[in-house]
């Protein structure tokens, strides 16, 4: 491709809408322009990037067995009704009604859809197991579209839908998913970490996300440098240590005015963090109910444990004044010293209080605590489950050893779904003995757009983006330092040639233009490789500059093409 003939149009400032580097790149490199919020147009060069990743995952994804289909992104209602999540799903589904006021949806994601043709057609165990797949423009509401293409409200995904009979041909289809995602963000060049993670709307029983590690990611995730154990913040799990068992004394309220904060508690009354116990509130949205967390002092609540222990869509903190409705009184709320049940709150305990012997908790009256309270003498919980949420140098489960915390963007996520939606939507075959059985459905995603993203929030400097060649949309720039001088431009012309005839993508710069005002350019839109014919043209030698490192190697043009492809295994 020649610069001069190609459709690209880079931008010296930073676009003041972009928060996240990747959205400002994407914009002043022009490869992508906003349409609406959360809708964007891929421009050329953003293009062939977005297409060479869909390319890495489709080929990753036949190598793996799964077969390719493509499903309309217009749904009927109906099948969304059958499914129950119509109206579980919210105002993130762009819903439509067509000329005879009928019901449809933009598809945010297509189990639906896919169940309702595997149902028509799979009648046999023997057809089983089947793993079929698409990439696809989604459509989701998101609250927030933000981050350029990290947040879109129209993205691309791979969507993937496994079928199969038995557990274990869904556990076997998992694991070879699992396996060829790694071999997907590998070959994008990108670094990458597999996690437990929690199943959201899409539900079902286990899932694990693919996060491009970053420090701009939106997820906080929890690792073991020791085990491997790894985990979404919102699965994340932890051993605590218990203190030692000591004599019950009696418990004592003690006056804390205007002392409600639990390291103010601490100061004043001279008890350690680890011996105090806090008392959140929270409502089930769904149902309006109160229930009452208890953690330990120096521990935060994970919302996300709360919300799935308790099996609701949402949960909310309780506001001052629906507090106030309660007869509790803000800043010292604790287990003991009120009829909780006679107020129809629920109390729910973190494994971490119901050890602590003789510890401090809100008085349930103003400007009080308790001192020695202790649980199964003082007080009891309706449910005691794990809803800590895990921090940097807590004790893994798994090892013993110190967690460590990093960020990551979520690119790809798996589900075992089971019979989530094919027991509702009646997606059942004949077992060997004639007998109908429900099938075991896995879902997989791989967000398209978002991995493009991603691999510039991990890949960029003050220059612009570094893109792994993988996923380059050249790979090398070609350039005349002088286009006056008729040695170096026969020299880009003929490089350029090569390049082309041995199949590497590249483009040559042959705009009338100084050559720093090339470079810069280059270097904003991130091409891997720069080859520059410079004053040794005449000697036929150019210098092949490499994006990542900086560095230039001299290279005789004979040498162009093989040096090019061995450092493209390397950057
Ligand atoms: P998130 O938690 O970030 O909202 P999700 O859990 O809703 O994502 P999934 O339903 O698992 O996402 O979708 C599969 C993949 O699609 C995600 O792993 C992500 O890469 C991508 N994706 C989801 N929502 C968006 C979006 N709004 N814009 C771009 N990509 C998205
Ligand atoms: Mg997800």
């Amino acid at each position: 491709m020649r610069f001069s003939k190609y459709y690209v149009k880079t931008l010296k400032e930073n676009p003041k809408e972009a928060e996240v580097v990747s959205h400002q790149l994407l914009l002043r490199a022009g490869m992508i322009k906003k349409m609406a919020s959360g809708v964007y147009s891929y421009l050329p060069l953003g293009y062939k990037t977005l297409r060479k990743v869909e390319n890495i995952v489709r080929e990753e994804m036949d190598r793996a067995g799964a077969v390719e289909l493509l499903m309309p992104v217009l749904q009927p209602a109906e099948i969304w009704q059958e499914s129950g999540r119509w109206d579980v799903m919210g105002p993130e589904m762009m819903r439509l009604k067509d000329r005879h006021e009928r019901d449809f949806v933009l598809g945010p994601t297509h189990e639906e859809a896919i169940t309702d043709i595997v149902r028509s057609d799979i009648f046999s165990y023997k057809q089983l197991p089947i793993n079929l797949y698409q990439i696809q423009t989604k459509f989701r509401d998101e609250r927030r579209p933000r981050f350029g293409l990290m947040r879109g409200r129209e993205f691309l995904m791979k969507d993937a839908y496994s079928f199969g009979v038995t557990r274990e041909d869904l556990d076997k289809e998992f694991d070879n998913m699992q396996e060829a995602y790694s071999r997907v963000f590998k070959r994008c060049g990108l670094d990458f970490r597999i996690v437990d993670a929690d199943s959201g709307a899409i539900g079902g029983s286990g899932s694990k996300e693919f996060h491009v590690m970053a420090n701009s990611g939106e997820d906080e995730l929890i690792f073991c440098d020791s085990c491997h154990y790894g985990a979404n913040v919102e699965k994340a799990v932890n051993v605590i240590t218990n203190l030692p068992k000591e004599e019950l004394k009696e418990p004592v309220l003690v006056p804390t005015p205007n002392i409600a904060k639990i390291e103010d508690v601490v100061a004043n009354l001279g008890v350690e963090i680890e011996r105090t116990v806090k008392a959140i509130m929270y409502k089930d949205m769904v149902t309006d109910e109160p229930y009452m967390v208890l953690i330990r002092g120096d521990i935060e609540v994970n919302e996300v444990k709360v919300k799935n222990l308790i099996d609701t869509i949402d949960i909310a903190m309780l506001t001052d004044e629906e507090l106030e409705a309660l007869g509790l009184f803000k800043g010292f709320i604790g287990p003991y010293g009120m009829d909780l049940k006679a107020k129809g709150i629920k109390v729910i305990a973190d494994p971490s209080v119901t050890e602590i012997p003789n510890h401090t908790a809100g008085g349930n009256k103003p400007d009080t605590h308790y001192l020695n309270v202790n649980y199964g003498r003082d007080y009891e919980a309706d449910i005691v489950a794990d809803v800590r949420k895990v921090k940097e140098g807590d004790t893994c489960s798994i090892c013993g050893k110190p967690l460590r915390v990093a960020r990551g963007i979520e690119c790809g996520h798996i589900f075992k779904l089971g019979k989530k939606y094919s027991e509702p939507m009646k997606a059942t075959v004949l077992d060997e003995n004639g007998k109908d059985i429900v099938m075991e459905m896995g879902c997989y995603g791989i967000g398209v757009s978002r991995t493009m993203a991603a691999a510039i929030e991990q890949n960029n400097d003050e220059n612009g983006i570094i893109w792994p060649s993988a996923i380059a949309p050249f790979v090398v720039d070609v350039i005349a330092a002088n286009i006056k001088d008729e040695a170096q431009t026969n020299l880009a012309e003929e490089v350029y040639k090569n390049l082309l005839d041995s199949g590497i993508e590249t483009i040559y710069d042959d705009r009338n233009e100084r050559a720093g005002f090339k470079f810069k350019d280059a270097d904003l839109i991130g091409f891997p490789f720069k080859v520059v014919c410079g004053k040794k043209s005449a000697e036929g030698i150019v210098e092949l500059k490499i994006r990542r490192t900086g560095e230039t190697i001299e290279t005789a043009k004979a040498d162009v093409v093989a040096t090019v492809k061995e450092l493209m295994k390397k950057y």
